[in-house]
């Protein structure tokens, strides 16, 4: 199954639930506008590179458009739109003032060097920079880029339209970012966790935890996990996976990581494989790397009782279904992850009111706002009898659909 069938096999769940009209789902459905662009740029060994660029702006009913931009070899524009939808939901779920875009370069940034990185990035910008911008499209970090692909972002944007630091969110902090951006997205991982284990009778402190991907989300959801109290007994990344059953010291293998780049090696730690991790023997299970991992030929070894999707779109329908079956909690993408764009808005409002906020303020806010989505949600799926899942995309949908028909069709 695609990835656009899966995000659509969720969104007519919550649509049966809400007894939408297949109009109302078609209209929901279809995005807005799909950019595709040439990317050709001279790479360092003087040959041509030519890559493809997407932007895919999914629906803008309830505010401008907002999404990350992946730098992937699987980039491609099924996987876009997508993933385009997702942050459509998401951004309702967590009821910021915006719609839902995405965008991507299919391209592999392990082989591309600093300077080609920033060559890539802003010829990206040059083709996209008239359908993106403060109140149009703001984009954000994903997978493969970071706030130094931002800063470019925002220095070539404002070559075409002058100074406009709101044009794009996750930039470094030297440069119109917000302090907490960079662990938004971890720390909301962390936050909803510890709901989710509290529904379950069950503390934080002292829970097992497998988190597969040790990138920005995976490990900055490790380290605040470890604070809270959390025992982190496996990690992996693209290369592999360590495991210590007494629970992994987190600080010392963040500074192993800075050093090696790798979880693999690190003292105190024996290997595992992928699919060892996934069915390690935790309380909880966070996918924190690429989509479409937990399958219906795996699903049935996961021993862990809670899922916490930090990455998007990590769980497949057939998968979805035996962890209902099995009584196992899955808490959704669209809730869990939504705390990267949940700063990302803080960003913005900064970047428009010329105002900075404290670390503090941004932390308060951000569990504020995932605690009280958390809850919402909870209350909906305890109500309507449905997953948290459901429950989530028939919130997100609902808000959608109302903007929609209020503005006027
Ligand atoms: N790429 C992140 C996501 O999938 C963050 C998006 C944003 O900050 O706009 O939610």
């Amino acid at each position: 199954m695609s990835s656009i069938e899966t995000a659509q096999r969720y969104f007519h769940l919550a649509a049966d639930v809400m007894d939408l009209s297949s109009n109302m789902r078609t209209l929901l459905l279809t995005p807005l506008r799909e950019v595709k662009v040439q990317i050709a740029l001279e790479l360092d060994n003087g040959e041509i590179g030519t890559f493809i660029g997407y932007r895919i702006q999914h629906d803008k009913a309830r505010g401008p458009m907002k999404g990350g931009l992946r730098y992937h070899p699987e980039v491609d524009a099924e996987e876009v739109l997508s993933l385009a939808s997702l942050m459509t939901w998401k951004t309702a779920v967590v009821d910021l003032p915006y719609g839902g875009a995405k965008g991507g370069i299919s391209v592999d940034p392990s082989k591309l060097s600093q300077g080609e990185m920033e060559r890539i990035t802003r010829k990206f910008v040059d083709e996209i920079h008239d359908v993106i911008g403060p109140d149009k499209d703001i984009p954000a970090p994903d997978m493969g880029t970071n706030a130094q692909v931002m800063a470019w972002i925002n220095n070539q944007y404002e070559k075409f339209h002058g100074f406009n630091p709101a044009c794009v969110t996750g930039k470094p902090v030297e440069l119109h970012g917000a302090d907490g951006r960079e662990e938004a997205t971890g720390r909301g991982v962390a936050i909803v966790t510890e709901a989710a284990l509290n529904k379950l009778k069950q503390s934080v402190q002292g829970a097992k935890i497998a988190i597969q991907g040790f990138g920005n989300v995976g490990s900055f959801a490790a380290r605040i996990l470890h604070e809270m109290g959390a025992t982190v007994i496996a990690v992996s990344d693209a290369f592999g996976g360590i495991q210590n059953k007494q629970g992994l010291d987190i600080p010392k293998l963040l500074e192993h990581v800075a050093a090696t780049r790798k979880v693999e090696g690190f003292a105190g730690s024996e290997p595992i494989s992928n699919a060892e991790l996934l069915a390690a023997e935790v309380d909880v299970l966070i996918p924190a790397a690429i989509g479409g991992v937990l399958t219906k030929e795996n699903a049935k070894d996961v021993r862990a009782k809670l899922i916490i999707e930090a990455a998007n779109n990590p769980t497949m329908p057939e998968a979805d279904e035996i962890f209902e079956d099995r009584g196992i909690l899955v808490i959704p993408d669209i809730l869990a992850n939504a705390g990267g764009v949940t700063v990302s808005y803080f960003e913005w409002v900064q970047n428009q009111q010329y105002f900075s906020w404290d670390i503090e303020r941004v932390r308060a806010e951000l569990t504020k706002m995932m605690s009280s989505a958390f809850d919402r949600v909870w209350k909906l799926a305890t109500e309507k009898k449905v997953s948290p899942r459901v429950a989530a995309y028939v919130l997100g949908i609902g808000r959608v659909g109302r903007a929609t028909i209020l503005g006027g069709i």
